[in-house]
């Protein structure tokens, strides 16, 4: 006989107050509410049955009622240079991509927020694959907690950083991504400093205001690569919708706000903004706040459209920035041989 099945709920869509008034709906106390959202956060429960302070009746309950939509770590990957990349595998079968990379004090997780990716950078791997869906805030944390679990395990110490910087967009999935990060900070979840969350964006200036007005206090990183229009929009197509007058007038409100230096991701590619007068488009792009510059080498992603431009043409841009006195760093790839660097996020795997 085929199994009817009806649709059960995310019962980690639900709110704390949602659960406590589902007991009393059904007769129980409202402070059991508490307990299983505290199970279903703080200690992360995969099932009903983990549940042990609450009767074997209402795990029943709740199991007839709800579904906990835990992701799965179907394939971990281990770079020779220490990183971590998980496959993780969502309930609806869709896969995302997230990484663990150590330093000598730090252990960061890159999370995805998006399956796919709304935009269109032509470097970017993700950027090929068709945006399947949002990640709702469950699915962003629980890769949160899987990588804290991973660096506890293999480095011996807690997460101590997250970059918004896997596939997807974050501000084009904002609604769930601060709800994740409202999560990952609260003491009923990690307790994690929103300080040390960095949100990474290709520049979405509507939403960037609305974020300074909420008084976040996470960091805001921006993917840059270039500040002439033109160049942007051949490497980076929505930037036609999303400009760079409208994307600075956005981060000069954000830093009007919330007094928080901005970083900008910045790639040097040969022929294409490898020049003087980029590096000097750059310097007068990010003059109106305290701006910081990671020059990201390049994770070439098979076409060989883009190339890393020379270290002369990298040296140049230090220059450049230095002697304007901003601050800039230049940054070594990581998991490359894994494809868990930087673009490379794919579901090769
Ligand atoms: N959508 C967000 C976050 C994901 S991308 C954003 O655009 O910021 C994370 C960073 O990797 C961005 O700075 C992006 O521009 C950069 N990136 C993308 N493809 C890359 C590649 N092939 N090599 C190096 N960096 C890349």
């Amino acid at each position: 006989m085929k199994k009817v099945e009806t649709k059960k709920k995310d019962i980690r869509a639900l709110t704390r107050e949602q659960l406590r008034d589902f007991f009393v709906e059904n007769g129980d106390k409202a402070f059991r509410g508490n307990q299983v959202y505290e199970w279903l956060w703080q200690r992360s429960a995969h099932s009903f049955d983990v549940m042990t302070n609450v009767s074997k009746e209402t795990r029943s309950m709740l199991e007839a009622n709800f579904v906990i939509n835990h992701i799965k770590v179907d394939l971990m990957q281990r770079s020779s240079d220490g990183t971590i990349k998980n496959a993780v595998r969502l309930h609806d079968d869709l896969v995302v991509e997230s990484v663990l990379i150590p330093t000598k004090t730090r252990t960061t997780a890159c999370v995805s927020s998006q399956v796919g990716c709304s935009l269109d950078c032509l470097f970017c791997a993700t950027s090929r694959l068709k945006r399947m869906r949002n990640l709702n805030p469950d699915e962003i944390y629980d890769q949160v907690v899987a990588i804290d679990n991973e660096s506890r395990l293999y480095f011996d110490r807690p997460l101590s950083n997250i970059v918004f910087m896997g596939m997807g967009e974050p501000l084009m999935n904002y609604k769930n991504v601060l709800s994740a990060i409202d999560k990952i900070t609260s003491p009923e979840g990690l307790g994690m400093s929103a300080k040390r969350i960095t949100v990474s964006t290709s520049g979405v200036p509507k939403i960037i205001k609305k974020m300074a007005d909420a008084g976040v206090k996470f960091k805001l990183a921006v993917s840059l690569h270039s500040a002439i229009d033109e160049i942007r929009t051949s490497i980076m197509p929505f930037n036609t919708t999303f400009n760079l007058t409208d994307l600075r007038e956005a981060l000069e409100y954000w830093y009007n706000k919330t007094k928080s230096r901005i970083t900008y991701e910045y790639v040097v590619w040969e022929g294409i903004n490898d020049t003087q007068k980029d590096a000097r488009a750059l310097v007068d792009f990010c003059r109106f706040a305290p701006a910081k510059v990671n020059l990201i080498e390049y994770n070439p992603i098979d076409d060989g459209a883009f190339q890393q431009a020379s270290k002369k043409a990298v040296e140049m841009y230090v220059d450049v920035l230095e002697k304007n006195g901003i601050t800039v760093t230049v940054r070594r790839s990581r998991g490359k041989d894994i494809d868990a660097a930087c673009g490379q996020l794919a579901n090769k795997s």
